[in-house]
């Protein structure tokens, strides 16, 4: 499928490191599982969709994550059956045509929280802090002294500065050379996952 922000089902897993940690952990949870339940799935949906991730490769990228061989794994009749509506339905493809629109912060933080074989939700507020603070380090975050700075603001229940936080730590580098060639950079705090992608992108193309 044409496509043109050049996302496709194939080159997805290319995208993964400039996603929020919410994304990251839903990817990998679908990875593990072959499968994400009904909260999970929807919040993931819309936000590829809000990265560029057509309709048709959205079903081509879902399909091969529920089928591929593996635990929990299905079958394509199954997947027909019972998925490809509720795909279609996120991209306004069926039902009232309704466009949905990729959730901000505030609503994935309004919905309940995850219970342990679920992966949705918002990870500085869901994840306890021994968890969070082992997915940081996973995102390079070795810093112990940033590391319990993020962490202490997850616990008093800043999420989004957390997360706005772990943007630039993450990104240093490519913040400072992109200050050095007087280029603008949004410091502004993250309210929304397609925010923190979008801003990701922009360091990786400057
Ligand atoms: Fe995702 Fe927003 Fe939480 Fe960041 S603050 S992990 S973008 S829900």
């Amino acid at each position: 499928g044409e496509n043109s922000s050049g996302i496709n089902a194939e080159n997805i897993s290319q995208f993964v490191s400039d996603m929020p940690l919410c994304m990251q952990r839903l990817m990998e949870g679908l990875q593990m599982n072959h499968h994400l339940r009904y909260g999970g799935r929807q919040e993931l949906s819309l936000f590829l969709k809000g990265i560029g991730l057509n309709a048709e490769e959205a079903l081509k990228f879902w399909q091969q994550q529920f089928t591929a061989a593996g635990p929990g794994s299905m079958t394509m009749e199954k997947f027909n059956k019972e998925y490809r509506y509720n795909f279609r339905h996120s991209y306004g493809l069926e039902g009232g045509h309704i466009r949905y629109k990729p959730w901000d912060c505030r609503t994935i933080l309004s919905k309940p929280a995850p219970n342990k074989s679920e992966f949705h939700g918002c990870p500085y507020r869901d994840l306890r802090r021994g968890e969070l603070s082992f997915q940081l380090q996973k995102l390079g975050l070795v810093d112990d002294t940033r590391l319990g700075e993020v962490l202490d603001l997850s616990e008093k229940g800043e999420y989004q500065t957390a997360c706005t936080k772990v943007f630039e730590l993450v990104n240093r580098d490519k913040i400072d050379s992109c200050l050095k060639q007087g280029l603008k950079v949004d410091e502004s705090s993250i309210v929304h996952p397609n925010q923190y992608f979008d801003r990701s992108r922009y360091l990786d193309q400057h």
